[in-house]
């Protein structure tokens, strides 16, 4: 029985992550995102940086009752269609957003296990390192799962240099119980950046031309967030969450993403930031 306050409202998407002050990555980055998919953005802090396009200097998580209440008043009362997670910061953390993702279990959830950041001024880490076996939990309740070579390497201990061992890491996360998996190849070499989406019926590689130009960072949390954004939008129009709809929203992401980096953006000193443009044709697909 659909809840009748919800009639007529705005699809949402809700990010859970940390807050970078610069706005290039984190919570500020998920809702350009959600707001270039079409979606309304909420946004719960699950922790706080000191932070710049100059790197990550320090790193404060909030409590874990905290982001548990912040997520429970919202799920009461916005349509939120889908839920992304970013940097969590403790594994106390981890458990309580696990525990969350099963509780709404009804609301796909799209989880970028991020862990360290691109530049880093010190040890600051937006993981604590003893949280690896509570990420490897949440990423059993999650629709989709996206890390990078380096997280999905210390996911699974190993090391992925080549693009085979991206796709053996595919296949070896959706091992570990996630539903599909996305590795991003971006950080290895060649004239192609290649990722991999993984699933348990199927395994494609999505190659987009490498670009080469002044580093940028929040790429991880605005892919993750334009992946929940879409899915977000057309669960909003009525459309079935399956395997289709992934890849669709998948490949969505990966073409704005593109176009995002492609017109990086320079707003200081340090790393440039990502802005995905909200496209009307969207709408109409
Ligand atoms: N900072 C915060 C607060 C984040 O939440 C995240 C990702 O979730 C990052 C930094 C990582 O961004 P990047 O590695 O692109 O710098």
């Amino acid at each position: 029985m659909p809840d009748r306050g919800l009639v007529g409202a705005e699809p949402c998407a809700l990010t859970i992550a940390g807050l970078d002050p610069s706005g290039g990555a984190g919570i500020a980055a998920d809702l350009r995102a959600f707001h270039a998919a079409g979606v309304w953005g909420c946004a719960v802090c699950s922790l706080l940086t000191v932070q710049s396009t100059a790197g990550l200097r320090s790193v404060v998580p909030q409590s874990a009752e905290l982001i548990s209440e912040q997520v429970e008043e919202v799920l009461r009362n916005e349509r939120v269609m889908s839920i992304k997670t970013g940097a969590l910061g403790s594994a106390e953390n981890v458990r309580a957003v696990t525990a969350l993702l099963k509780k709404y279990s009804n609301i796909p959830a799209v989880v970028d296990p991020v862990m360290i950041a691109t530049r880093v001024q010190g040890q600051a880490r937006l993981l604590d390192e003893s949280a690896l076996t509570a990420m490897r939990e949440l990423i059993k309740v999650a629709l989709v799962v996206t890390p990078n070579v380096d997280e999905a390497g210390a996911l699974l201990g190993t090391k992925i240099r080549t693009i085979e061992e991206l796709r053996e890491a595919g296949i070896a996360l959706v091992g570990l119980g996630a539903r599909a998996v996305l590795v991003k190849g971006g950080h290895l070499t060649g004239e192609y950046s290649v990722d991999v989406l993984a699933t348990k019926e199927s395994v494609v590689l999505l190659r987009t031309v490498r670009r080469k130009g002044p580093e940028f960072h929040g790429g991880g949390c605005t892919l993750a967030s334009l992946v929940a954004g879409h899915i977000a939008q057309r669960l909003g129009q009525g459309v079935m969450l399956d395997d289709d709809l992934l890849t669709e929203s998948v490949r969505w992401a990966k073409r704005k993403i593109t176009s995002a980096i492609a017109h990086a953006t320079k707003i200081g000193k340090g790393l440039l930031v990502l802005r995905p443009l909200q496209s009307w044709i969207d709408y109409f697909l």
